[in-house]
């Protein structure tokens, strides 16, 4: 539909003109020297398979209820995050900014801080605010607490010592030159858990998962197994039922918060946790290892569980930690996982496969391929992570592959890599979709982010339910791009 719109001027662009094509290489064209395409011999980052730090810290406070990040940072690095939600989840994200100017830039960031705080609590009177600071507010070295204590006297003397106990409010230092936004969800689970989490002496009842960067499907499949085995449970940082909600009709409070997220009751009772898992490694484990510090609570850091053996791990570690068998309506749904593998082996077999995409996804993704028959060839890490290496290295021993592994590289060199070894499917994210057409290989997107196909928040590719769906996925691309469409090899 909208190449038939003839022109609309977007401020003089026209969407005609919005289509970029690659241009033919030109006679002059210098290919770049070999010795310059690995990463780790660039001082430059060409295309980078990750986004920055602050995006992590949002992510995580929105699956808070009644929670809003306040980006202590100029607007742009809150814009480029909303966009990108909003891209993702179809849903609005409410997100405030301090609004830094040049002011702020040579003076800091103080005044922006205090009248930032009161006007958010003054106007969406949320139960909790996460300051997450940004590479300008650490670069001028923005004293954040100090800050943050002469805007809760201000507050109280204007709105009574209740404001203290009506708000709370969790600090995240997210220097986006430190790190990615894996690191950055990753400081979140860390410091909202360092700050609200509380022991009282009781035996907790229910058991926390972190999720880490998973969508709302995703979050719903691992309350789906967890409800199967009758195990009480809390997830925290839980985005399933506020980035993803049902539109009955326009919302006339104001202001509009979703009914779901974690409560911020479920992070003070987190010293009382049974036990704790970190279902992202590299984002969230941070938290999970803090609260067996501080209370002794028993930390599991497993591999995302994409595929059999991770799910098998999950499960069974969740079982042997709270003495809850696994019941017949899991080994059943494993079964159909087995069934689906078995069903489409000769379609996966020997297939040459490319990964791409943040370390935890990354790392459990090629176990499944392998598990799949596919032969993982070039695999790229976003964000560089020693265990995603290790866990990637170790799958690919046992099924006698070896891969090149891109930890913490770009997509400059993959791409190179990939076009001289073209491989039969990529599984990566949005920002793999030229590398893919211009080498026309299909692209099964998963990950972070994946923005430009609809619904895929909603199916899980977690449990043996959403290995079945990310199978069926891989599978089917395969067949679309590589068997004729006379139904005799389908
Ligand atoms: S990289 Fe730094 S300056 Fe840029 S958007 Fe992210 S936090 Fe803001």
């Amino acid at each position: 539909m909208i190449n038939q719109v003839k022109e609309i001027p977007v401020e003089g662009i026209t969407y005609k003109s919005l289509r970029v094509k690659k241009k033919p290489l030109l006679a002059e064209y210098v290919p770049p020297p070999p010795e310059l395409v690995p990463r780790a011999k660039r001082a430059v980052c060409i295309d980078p398979a990750h986004t920055c730090m602050p995006l992590g810290a949002m992510w995580a406070t929105l699956g808070v209820h009644r929670a809003i990040p306040f980006v202590q940072g100029a607007q742009g690095c809150t814009t480029y995050v909303r966009y990108t939600f909003s891209r993702i989840f179809r849903e609005p994200a409410t997100i405030a900014n301090a609004s830094f100017h040049e002011d702020a830039a040579v003076f800091g960031g103080r005044k922006n801080l205090v009248r930032g705080v009161r006007n958010l609590v003054c106007r969406y009177q949320p139960e909790l605010i996460a300051i997450v600071t940004t590479c300008s507010s650490e670069v001028i070295g923005d004293d954040i607490h100090s800050f943050l204590d002469e805007a809760l006297d201000l507050m109280e003397e204007e709105l009574g010592p209740e404001v203290r106990e009506a708000v709370k409010f969790v600090v995240v230092n997210t220097p986006s030159f430190a790190g990615s936004h894996v690191e950055g969800y990753n400081r979140a689970c860390r410091e909202f858990l360092k700050t609200l989490a509380r022991k009282s002496g009781e035996a907790g009842e229910h058991v926390y998962l972190i999720p880490g960067m998973m969508t709302p499907g995703d979050i719903r499949e691992l309350k789906h197994m967890m409800e199967l085995m009758g195990v009480s449970h809390r997830v925290l940082f839980d985005i399933s039922e506020t980035l993803d909600c049902p539109l009955v009709g326009m919302p006339n409070r104001i202001p509009y918060y979703p009914p779901g997220g974690t409560p911020v009751e479920a992070f003070v009772r987190a010293g009382d946790a049974q036990a704790v898992w970190a279902l992202s490694p590299d984002a969230g484990s941070a938290g999970a290892q803090w609260l067996e510090r501080r209370y002794k609570v028993p930390a599991y850091v497993v591999t995302m569980p994409i595929g059999l053996r991770n799910t098998d791990h999950f499960l069974r570690s969740v079982a042997e930690a709270t003495g809850r068998p696994i019941p017949d309506r899991l080994r059943w749904e494993r079964g159909i996982l087995l069934d689906a593998m078995a069903d489409t082996l000769h379609y996966t077999m020997m297939k040459k496969v490319a990964l791409c995409g943040d370390p935890d996804f990354v790392a459990a993704a090629t176990r499944f391929v392998c598990e799949l028959g596919m032969i993982p060839t070039y695999i790229l890490v976003g964000t560089k992570s020693r265990r995603a290496e290790e866990n990637i290295r170790q799958a690919c021993e046992e099924y006698g592959h070896q891969p090149v592994v891109m930890n913490g590289g770009d997509q400059f060199e993959w791409e190179y890599a990939l076009k001289n070894d073209i491989p039969d499917v990529i599984l990566g994210h949005s920002r793999c979709v030229n590398i893919a057409r211009e080498i026309q290989v299909p692209l099964v997107r998963f990950g972070f982010p994946v923005y430009d196909r609809v619904g895929y928040q909603r199916e899980p590719i977690v449990g043996y339910r959403g290995g079945e769906r990310f199978l069926a996925r891989i599978v089917n691309a395969i067949l679309d791009h590589q068997y004729p469409d006379d139904r005799t090899h389908q």
